[in-house]
């Protein structure tokens, strides 16, 4: 297991996400989320299955069926909420959830994750395992210096690269923003002349309106809400 960052996608995600979306209260629950797999131990513990079992540690609460399923529970519970969907409270306690698995197979350790369990209880491990557990100890300046290198540096690119698509969606001037603003400056005395400037208010707003469009669908990848 990681020791000190288990919580940091948690933070990252709402960065990246937006801050105003996701609020205090659901980064907080995203943050338990992602150390919820570990309370696995609490099996072990009461002789329930052991370190190699599908209900032991490492197992059915790190795979990717018991974060959808904690992320859906979230959403239930969550309720309603004025700016954010349901979908997004779902996903992001899903991800938070899921972050946890993926931190801990990243880690060079022998034990694997029942990733896709209920579909299959065995363990698998990933096969690019860069973080070092031997030789470093469990707590400590070492154990920290090397969770920063491979899960903070990597969290903290994220958040900022979400946090600057969101600035570039909600600030980019779109052609038919533009081309609205254009106002026109002929006088309107002859038929043709006012024919012609009704024609382009009409495609201004057409554009207008097409650009708006465009803009939601190329935004709605950033989870950010473009005015
Ligand atoms: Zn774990």
């Amino acid at each position: 297991m990681a020791t000190y960052l288990h919580f940091a996608p948690a933070l990252a995600l709402a960065v990246a996400i937006g801050p105003q979306r996701i609020g205090w209260r659901l980064t907080l629950a995203g943050a338990v989320c992602a150390v919820l797999p570990d309370a696995d131990f609490l099996l072990y513990v009461l002789h329930i299955d052991a370190y190699s079992g599908t209900y032991g540690h490492r197992g059915f609460t790190h795979s990717i069926g018991f974060a959808l399923l904690v992320g859906a529970l979230g959403a239930l519970l969550a309720g309603r909420h004025p700016v954010r969907s349901r979908w997004l409270t779902a996903t992001f306690l899903a991800l938070c959830t899921f972050s946890h698995p993926l931190l801990d197979g990243l880690i060079d350790r022998g034990i694997c994750n029942a990733w896709f369990w209920p579909l299959d209880g065995a363990r698998h491990c990933l096969p690019w395992r860069p973080v070092p557990l031997q030789g470093v100890p469990l707590f400590g300046p070492d154990r920290l210096r090397q969770e920063l290198l491979w899960i903070g540096l990597p969290l903290a690119l994220l958040a900022l690269a979400g946090a600057g698509t969101r600035r570039w969606c909600a600030t980019r001037p779109s052609r038919g923003q533009a081309s609205a603003m254009v106002v026109p400056t002929q006088r309107t005395d002859s038929p043709r002349a006012l024919r012609q400037h009704r024609r382009q208010a009409v495609r201004a707003m057409a554009g207008a309106l097409l650009a708006r469009r465009a803009r939601a669908r190329a935004c709605s990848h950033c989870f950010s809400k473009c005015e």
